[in-house]
This record gives structure tokens, sequence and C-alpha cells, in this order.
């Protein structure tokens, strides 16, 4: 059935509006400004925030999460995610991977609620705000501000209950998920303000291993050159051996040195002469290798060049 033009605009019309009343403004927010709302397991839209969308997930939200399904990191990530990119950054991330059904939902979600409820992900603590707590890496002491989502389906906002966004952040214990990826947060946070920035594949894998799987990093410091590379001190390579919690926060302070230099790390001695003969050897290849390429074109004559540039036809 041919459709016709006014009736094609129409429906354009239509959907803009939907689109414009869906998400009403984003409006900014500071921590002392008030948010009216509330969330219960009666309200009449229970649920209907948890389909349809990207949940991304933090070092912390994992590992609360395969923690309370008692799995270890390699099974969760293979049964409950998919790997993307954060949004503005080539930086690897692990999102929810939604259930196949037609309304895309969380594979959490059931009739009765979120069977991870204490356990769910920052971005699910903070809706109905946005957690693109935007702090400019150059201005650290610039103000950190918040987004409200103001969806129709949302019915939260119609009730009386009046906060402000610290409070719900507490109430939300998303303050704690903040805390614990905090170092993470300054990475991914200065990788978005540089904008478009290469990085090596190498720094690119290292990142997707810590922030997604803390059984991959510990078997990178246990049974690697790691501990030989770092000035350690016995007592903290302990706590990190023990307590999984440590090696967590351990490993994002490790990130953050390593990918931007930035914390208190003291690589050995000799680990920095190695490095620098690794890097030297390396340079001396390139070098070399330029230089066989250069001799070999020299030695062709123009027509041979010329051949080889178009395949050899
Ligand atoms: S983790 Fe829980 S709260 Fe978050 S989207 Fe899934 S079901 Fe909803
Ligand atoms: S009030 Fe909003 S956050 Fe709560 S269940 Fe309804 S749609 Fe989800």
């Amino acid at each position: 059935m041919a459709i016709h033009k006014k009736d094609f605009d129409k429906k354009m019309e239509e959907v803009k509006k939907k689109l414009k009343e869906s998400v009403v403004v984003p409006e900014k927010l500071k921590r002392t400004d008030k948010l009216c709302f509330k969330c219960y397991p009666g309200i009449t839209c229970f649920n209907a925030c948890c389909s349809g969308i990207r949940i991304n997930l933090t070092p912390y939200d994992i590992f609360r999460l395969k923690n309370r399904l008692k799995m270890s990191y390699h099974d969760f990530l293979m049964q409950y995610t998919v790997p993307r990119s954060i949004d503005g950054t080539p930086l690897p991330i692990t999102v929810i991977k939604m259930r196949d059904d037609d309304i895309k939902s969380c594979p959490f979600n059931t009739p009765e609620g979120c069977t991870v409820y204490s356990d769910r992900p920052v971005t699910c603590r903070y809706y109905p705000i946005g957690m693109a707590i935007m702090k400019h890496y150059e201005h650290p002491t610039g103000e950190d501000f918040f987004i409200k989502i103001k969806e129709d389906h949302c019915l939260g906002h119609n009730e009386p209950f009046e906060w402000t966004i610290d409070e719900w952040r507490a109430d939300q214990e998303a303050d704690l998920y903040d805390e614990m990826n905090k170092d993470w947060m300054e990475v991914v946070l200065k990788a978005k303000s540089l904008g478009i920035v290469e990085f090596s594949q190498k720094s690119l894998d290292l990142f997707f291993m810590v922030s997604s799987n803390l059984d991959l990093f510990r078997d990178f410091v246990f049974n690697s050159n790691f501990l030989n590379a770092y000035e350690l001190e016995p007592e903290l390579v302990n706590r990190i051996k023990e307590d999984e919690l440590e090696l967590l926060k351990f490993s994002l302070r490790w990130l953050r040195f390593t990918m931007f230099g930035e914390g208190n790390f003291t690589i050995k001695d000799e680990a920095q002469k190695k490095a620098r003969d690794r890097m030297k050897a390396a340079t001396q290849a390139k070098i070399e290798t330029k230089k066989a390429r250069d001799e070999e074109l020299l030695s062709k004559t123009p027509e041979e060049i010329m051949k080889e540039a178009d395949g050899g036809k």
C-alpha cells in the first residue's frame, strides 16, 4: 500500500511530538538541587524502565553482580554481557545483554521486580538521574552536574516526595559505587575530554581486562613479571592476594597510572632499564626495517616499483 506524503508527514510529526514528550528536558542539576520522585513496587509503571535500554557496567557493578550470582568473571561475562565501546571513546566496555524478546528486557527483570536489586548496576541506581557526571579532566575542581531524565512512562516523577540529588545518591548507594569506581571514571573522563586519542591496542586490552575481568588481572599480577616491575609494599601484595575488593581498588589505581601516568606507583630501576632497552631495540628494529625497505626500493627500476604498487599486474 502506497503511503501519501501528507500521511507520512503527519506520522513524522506525531513521532517527533512523542519523542519531545518522552524526554521532556535534560535538566541540569547540582548536588544540592531538589528532585521530586519516588519509585516503589506498587507503582503502575513498575519495571517499565527495565527494557530496551543500554546498561554499561562499571568494574564495581561487575564485581557485585558476579558475586551475587556466585559466578566466575568469565562465566558472568559470557552469559550476561556483550562488549561495546564507551560513547565518544575507543575504550571497550561490557554492557548487559538484553533478552531476545519483543521488548528487549533486562535478563534480571521479572514481574516481581529486579532479581539482583541490592546489587543492581549504578546506572539503575541513578535513574532517573543521568549518570553523565561531567567533570572536565583538566578542571578537577570544576562543578559536577547531573541530568534529570524525565520519560513519559515513568510515573515516579508525579509522586510527592522530594530529595536533593545527594540524598538520592546516598539512598540508592550510588555514592558508594562512585567511590569504588572513581579511578576508573577518571580514566574514562580523561579519554572523553581528550577527544579522538589513539590508544595502542595494548592499552585498550589492558583497559578492557581491568574494567571487566578481575580474575584475568589477578593472573596478570601474580603470574607475570608484574611484581618484579613495581615497588610494592609486601603488606599491600598480601592484601590484594587475599581480598578481592582490595585487588579491584588496586587494579583501578594501576589502570590510571598505566594509561595516564597518574598516581603513586614506582617502577623498579631494573624494570625501567629493561623497558628502555626494549624501546631502544624496537626503535632500532623499525629504523633497520625502513633502511632495508629504502635500499630495496633504490635497487629497483621505476617500472618495477609501479608494477609492484599495481599488485604485480
Ligand atoms: S538490573 Fe535490575 S534494575 Fe537494572 S535494568 Fe535490570 S532488572 Fe532493572
Ligand atoms: S517509577 Fe520510573 S523508575 Fe520506578 S518503576 Fe516506574 S518507570 Fe521505573
